[in-house]
């Protein structure tokens, strides 16, 4: 095979980035766009070893899960990966993932699993359903301001004001920010030499309460961060306008705020955050638990599913009211005060200080005085805490919910000295899932149930949540 060539392969099945697979002559193509099920005359854009990659040319025979995306950028956009793929399609691949994982890295008996395997949550309108959106300020080649999202895999910038997935009203305040931009002559961040001012745009609805935050983020030092200031006429237009859009769409604009970020890194938030307007959170609900979110703080992005893998991780904790709860990588504490209503004690371990301090708040603000949360990496605090705090009282059920790169082993260690009754896993990354289930079953825990729940519709982000016990 040759750089080029032009090639027909049949896809088979979706990489882990929603790439089509394909094999031709036993040598694997990696094919952008392509899904199972379609026929396609690519061409060859690079040729490894055993493997290649390669670009649609034609798709000589659709697949019969190919479906009209919704929206005109979705193959440049980084953002959904697989929206030409059927929802139901979607929903059936990403169960299979969860199986694969749990069962090839895992070790589970792929018998004993589909006895215990539950059918993935999806959505019933997937559609709109993101409460966050980040969307990075960049120039285009004439200098001109660019706001939208990443290409997939760069940082070249593809605007489109009208996401699918995200809600309505961010496209507004685009439109506002944009406005102000032009107005006050705004520097856009040009990442190539760190220079500019404003770098991202962050917006956070609470979709039950309808409360809106807008979060800029700016590199700007100083007197540089007069403009910004809550009298400024910047703040001032930008406040107004925001306003006026989330009452006509139905949402309350509750905060403005300055995060700085000086740094030429990919990490979009600095340290310091300032008030613009209104206070550094909004609340948002869960079922009828009341959370105060920063913008530092980690909150699930699709608050209807949310409330579905909670529930699912209620279930598999099984509390009576007796139990002494962790929740390690606890954020704001979302877990930690769902279970609290039935638990008698819930201790809950987390990095980020911002998300700690408001897990704090939001146990005071929901009247919970049987959850207590610690500062620090799960698998430092944790064997210390566990040392000072639990002889006296015996772990019952743990719950993790680590970050894409799941649990450190020196915390799975700690988990197994803890010798808890019931461990439940929430995971975003099905690989590393697997992963610690296979330590957790060689240390004498069994995989007892099993299930996806679909958060990231569009995207081949798979969420799913597992109940371990003796
Ligand atoms: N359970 C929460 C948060 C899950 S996201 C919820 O459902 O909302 C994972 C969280 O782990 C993030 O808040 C992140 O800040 C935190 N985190 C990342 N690495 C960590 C570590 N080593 N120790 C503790 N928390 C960590």
């Amino acid at each position: 095979m040759n750089k080029n060539e032009i090639v027909k392969v049949n896809i088979t099945d979706l990489g882990t980035e929603g790439e089509g697979i394909g094999k031709v002559d036993g040598f694997t193509l990696f094919v952008k766009g392509g899904i199972p099920g379609d026929e396609i005359e690519a061409r060859v854009l690079k040729v490894k070893k055993s493997f290649g990659y390669a670009k649609i040319e034609n798709i000589v025979t659709p697949s019969p899960d190919r479906v009209e995306t919704r929206c005109p950028v979705a193959n440049k956009c980084g953002g959904c990966q697989i929206q030409h793929l059927s929802y139901a399609k979607q929903l059936e691949i990403k169960k299979k993932k969860v199986f694969d994982c749990l069962t090839r890295i895992g070790g589970v008996d792929p018998k004993t699993l589909e006895k215990c395997y539950e059918d993935i949550i999806g959505m019933e309108e997937p559609w709109h359903y993101r409460n966050k959106a980040q969307y990075p300020v960049g120039i285009d080649r004439d200098g001109n301001p660019k706001i939208g999202f990443y290409a997939y895999h760069s940082h070249n910038i593809i605007e489109n004001d009208d996401c699918e997935i995200e809600q309505p009203l961010c496209a507004a305040i685009l439109k506002d920010l944009r406005e102000v931009i032009s107005r006050f002559n705004i520097r856009a961040y040009d990442e190539a030499i760190g220079r500019g001012e404003l770098r991202h745009c962050l917006i956070r609805s609470g979709f039950s309460t309808g409360e809106v935050m807008v979060c800029l983020v700016v590199n700007a030092k100083g007197k540089e961060l007069n403009k910004w200031k809550a009298d400024s006429d910047v703040a001032q237009t930008l406040v107004k306008s925001i306003k006026e859009d989330a009452v006509k769409l139905g949402f309350k604009f509750v905060s403005l705020c300055l995060n700085v970020n000086t740094k030429n890194t990919n990490v979009i938030l600095g340290d310091k955050l300032y008030p613009i307007y209104g206070p550094l959170y909004i609340n948002d609900m869960i079922g009828n638990v009341i959370f105060r979110i920063s913008p530092m703080s980690f909150y699930q992005v699709n608050p209807v599913q949310t409330k579905k893998l909670y529930n699912k991780a209620l279930e598999y904790a099984g509390l009576t009211g007796n139990e002494v709860v962790w929740d390690l990588y606890c954020g704001i504490g979302t877990i930690s005060l769902f279970l609290a209503k039935q638990a008698k004690k819930v201790y809950g371990v987390e990095i980020v200080p911002e998300a700690v301090e408001n897990a704090k708040e939001n146990a005071r603000l929901n009247g919970i005085s049987n959850a207590e949360f610690f500062c620090g990496a799960a698998e430092d605090a944790v064997p210390r805490l566990n040392r000072d705090l639990t002889n006296a009282e015996k772990c019952d059920v743990i719950v993790v919910d680590p970050p894409r790169k799941g649990c450190d082993e020196k915390l799975l260690d700690t988990i197994i000295k803890m010798d808890p009754i019931r461990i439940i896993y929430v995971s975003c990354d099905p690989a590393t899932l697997g992963r610690d289930v296979k330590f957790l079953r060689d240390h004498g825990y069994e995989l007892k149930k099993a299930c996806a729940v679909d958060q990231f519709c569009h995207s081949m982000h798979i969420e799913s949540v597992v109940l371990l016990s003796k």
